[in-house]
């Protein structure tokens, strides 16, 4: 069986049409699929017997609100959500001057490992479905009885190791008839599936690119992110530039600033080199505590030096604000499952 939410209009209509039903309903079951209905009996004008033909080929995936936490700073949410199998991810709502952003999970879990994540601490189940990504957007937009303008994948999993299901997801959301995201709106964070950057560009989609670099050199990022065995840092950049040639967008590099790990002036010179004359801006992220992991913040004097230095090379830098961290909701804290004793 395939998720109902997963198909786009044309889609649909090639089922209604080879099912003898008229080519206008397929926009009327799309309006209602992207309206959060959970089972095909609240199709109210979609008759009956197309209703059962449905059912008898897809499923409506749905996500249960298992647990929700609202940040006390901040009004950040963060929502456990359950689906049907029972497999549970986090979604984090968080409220700008320019509008709602939802950083969204594309997989129950990561294969990745990086030694600073509680996700790539908990190993990976499965991917999600695009539906199941559309349910994350819908079920916080009713929840909260509000619009939401921007998605950053940034939440459990990654996106490039789920590329079909998540291009397929960025498809949908962008669509006028859908939950009319647009792509400008949307971000993609990985952490360097080299060929799937080319994949990508490739597709030349005007999303951004998000790229989490961490380190400025190869044994540096081999330490903590695995996935630099397998694609180092030259190919890394080989592909982003490959992707800014293709899409012409800016791209952006995640760096999280680990006290006496990569926050030296040196680490921010070699940086500096390294991304220099690139279209690009650096996100500097004070790591965030994880259990199991005895990573620290930089402090304040270290993300202004950073900073600093990489502006000399002509580097735009902005440290990021750090949403929701009283209920773990910020980067890398997401682990899909109840805290012991919260
Ligand atoms: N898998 C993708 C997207 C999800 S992680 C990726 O790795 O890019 C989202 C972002 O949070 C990434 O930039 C990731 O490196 C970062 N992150 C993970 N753990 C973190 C932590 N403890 N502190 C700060 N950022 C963290
Ligand atoms: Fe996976 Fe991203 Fe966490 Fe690394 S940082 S383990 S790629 S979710």
């Amino acid at each position: 069986m395939t998720d109902l939410k997963s198909l786009n209009i044309e889609e649909i209509q090639d089922f209604v049409v080879k099912h003898n039903f008229p080519k206008y309903r397929a926009e009327q079951i799309f309006r209602w699929i992207n309206t959060g209905v959970s089972s095909f009996d609240e199709m109210k004008n979609i008759p009956k017997d197309l209703r059962s033909k449905l059912s008898e080929y897809y499923y409506i995936s749905v996500v249960n609100i298992e647990k929700k936490q609202v940040s006390s700073y901040d009004n950040t949410v963060k929502y456990l959500f359950k689906f049907g199998d029972g497999e549970c991810v986090e979604s984090v709502v968080m409220s700008y001057h320019h509008g709602y952003t939802i950083c969204i999970s594309t997989q129950v879990g990561c294969k990745m490992g990086c030694k600073f994540c509680a996700t790539g601490m908990q190993g990976f189940t499965r991917d999600l479905t695009p539906g199941e990504m559309l349910c994350q957007i819908e079920t916080a937009q009713k929840d909260l009885g509000i619009r939401i303008s921007n998605i950053v994948l940034m939440g459990m999993g990654e996106p490039l190791d789920n590329f079909d299901n998540v291009v397929r997801f960025i498809h949908l959301v962008s669509l006028e008839k859908g939950l009319n995201i647009g792509k400008r709106h949307i971000t993609l964070s990985t952490s360097g599936v080299v060929p799937k950057i080319y994949k990508l560009a490739d597709l030349e989609m005007q999303i951004t690119l998000s790229v989490s670099l961490h380190a400025p050199n190869d044994l540096m990022r081999s330490a903590t992110m695995p996935i630099n065995d397998a694609y180092d840092i030259e190919s890394l950049m080989e592909a982003v530039r490959y992707y800014i040639d293709k899409t012409h967008r800016r791209v952006s590099f995640e760096y999280a600033m680990i006290d006496g790990v990569n926050d030296s002036d040196s680490c921010a010179k070699e940086l500096g080199k390294l991304i220099k004359g690139m279209l690009a801006h650096v996100n500097l992220i004070p790591v965030n505590s994880v259990k199991g992991s005895d990573y620290r913040k930089s402090n304040k004097e270290r993300l202004i030096s950073f900073t600093n230095i990489l502006n000399s090379y002509g580097i735009s830098a902005t440290v990021r604000r750090t949403l929701g961290s009283d209920i773990d909701a910020s980067c890398g804290q997401l682990k899909g499952k109840y805290k012991e004793g919260g």
